[in-house]
């Protein structure tokens, strides 16, 4: 078995043994991202020689010591490129660290390498790149999903033991089921975005990309709590997120919604998610149906507010302080002409759009309305919560889809998170687990199960995501590359 294959739990179990170094790590996984990376396109930029030098002294007893981690190109990471996949971040090297970096520094894991995503985190494919598109490991014609989609495509593909994305209506969850590795969205506030490009500030929250679900509590334990430096992270205590794995789920009570299954949902994954189900209840655990009744609406209301939100958050890129800057005399000339050049149709469309539903006159229409309905999303979960410890519902309506099939029908790529939003609306934590494969034109293409948790309530949501885990194993499953 091959170094860049373990988890980070087995990996750690290595460098304790003396049976792999942090330096052997940083090796293997130079090796095969050049094997591999030319075709699947994970990665925008990877620094091995800082890399290896942390490597080197890498102090093992740490949480993560010596554990390498690939980032999102949208989290900031000290004197290397940040470009959210965007033409007008181009040139652009980070001048500090985000919180999480480091913290992940402070227990002893090392950043390595700058995933690819949809530009400025909007997608569902990772096809809004504007440096290519990342391919599925699963079948390389198809998507890995988005817009963290280098995130789950690497931590697939053994190119990383485990990576950092960015979750603002999906894009954890449904490229953790697309490519089927594990993808945890913690509660909203759980995690400091401070030096994260921001999208949406009321939804963006940072999370782990794992082969495991202990992986996912590991991750979390070190880049969790409050931070000054980013007001919504709140001042909550950081339990152990592991602290419950192992337990059994006697009187763990789960809720099926019944505005999650629903016709239109690729039969396959339907199918996974019900067997799902009825593996929980072998194990213990009582299934209820539940109802989130303003569920139809999560995607509308979602794309008001992040838009809204966008485009007050995207003003900053003017071609003044960062990035691009189109070559002109006249001032005013430079900002348009800066931002015209330098920002890809989709993200163009969302500034619009936001700019749009936040004018005087169509504000209340809009963003207040959708403020509106957004609390009533809020008080589904919180009523449904009164019944159960999770919800369980698929994560993405279908397994990954071909490359070019939705990338110019805007409406169509928005329903792919069709079953993600509501949970960053309601501001709560859920986790993406491999639950089987579907097989599409001969291929096979996994499926993920989502699980929805009360808000700060992450260890409880692990423990119930690692006992199907480690009772069907589907997460040990590896594309054959
Ligand atoms: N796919 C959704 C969008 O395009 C969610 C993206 C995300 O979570 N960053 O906005």
């Amino acid at each position: 078995m091959s170094l860049t294959s373990l988890s980070i739990a087995e990996l750690q179990a290595q460098f304790r043994s003396g049976a792999a170094s942090p330096v052997e790590a940083i090796d293997a996984l130079e090796a095969r991202i050049a094997a591999l990376d030319g075709r699947i396109h994970g990665y925008l930029s990877r620094d091995f020689a800082t890399a290896r030098a942390l490597a080197e002294k890498a102090d093992i007893s740490l949480p993560l010591g010596g554990v390498p981690i690939a980032i999102k190109d949208v989290i900031n990471v000290k004197g290397e490129p940040c470009t959210a996949a965007s033409k007008i971040l181009l040139g652009y090297t980070s001048t500090y660290d985000a919180t999480v970096i480091s913290k992940l520094r402070a227990a002893g894991a090392i950043p390595f390498g700058r995933c690819n995503l949809d530009e400025f985190a909007m997608g569902s494919s990772t096809e809004n790149s504007a440096f290519g598109r990342t391919m599925n490991p699963w079948d390389f014609s198809r998507v890995p999903g988005g817009s963290s989609g280098g995130s789950a495509a690497v931590v697939a593909a053994d190119e990383a033991f485990a990576a950092l994305g960015s979750d603002t209506g999906g894009s954890i969850r449904q490229p953790a089921a697309l490519c089927g590795c594990v993808g945890l969205k913690p509660t909203y506030g759980r995690v400091s975005r401070f030096g994260l490009i921001a999208f949406a500030s009321s939804l963006d929250q940072i999370g782990p990309f794992t082969k495991t679900v202990r992986d996912a509590g590991l991750l979390t334990n070190v880049i969790a709590g409050r931070d000054t430096m980013d007001s919504t992270s709140l001042d909550v205590p950081v339990e152990d997120a592991t602290a419950l794995l192992g337990q059994d789920l006697k009187g763990v009570k789960l809720g099926m919604p019944r505005e999650y299954f629903i016709s239109g949902i690729d039969p396959q994954v339907d199918a996974a998610v019900r067997a799902a189900c009825k593996h929980y209840e072998s194990l213990g655990a009582e299934i209820v149906e539940v109802s989130l009744p303003h569920t139809e609406h999560a995607v509308s209301v979602y794309y008001v507010i992040a838009t809204a939100e966008a485009s007050a958050n995207l003003a900053r890129f003017d071609g003044v302080r960062y990035g691009h800057r189109a070559q002109t005399e006249n001032l005013l000339e430079m900002y348009a002409r800066s931002r015209a050049e330098g920002f890809g149709p989709e993200v163009k469309r969302r500034i619009i759009l936001g700019t749009y539903v936040l004018s005087s006159g169509y504000y209340d229409a809009y963003y207040l309305r959708a403020q509106k309905v957004r609390t009533l999303i809020r008080q589904d979960f919180t009523k449904a919560f009164e019944q159960v410890d999770a919800i369980i519902c698929p994560t993405s309506p279908e397994p990954a889809f071909k490359a070019g099939d939705r990338s110019d029908d805007p409406m169509k790529m928005y329903l792919a998170d069709i079953f993600t939003i509501a949970c960053n609306l309601a501001g709560t934590c859920g986790v993406s687990l491999p639950c089987g494969f579907a097989t599409t034109d001969g291929v096979r293409l996994p499926i993920g199960v989502q699980l929805i948790g009360q808000p700060w309530k992450e260890a409880r949501l692990l423990q119930i995501a690692h006992a199907y885990e480690q009772s069907t194993g589907w997460h040990k499953e590896r594309p054959a590359l």
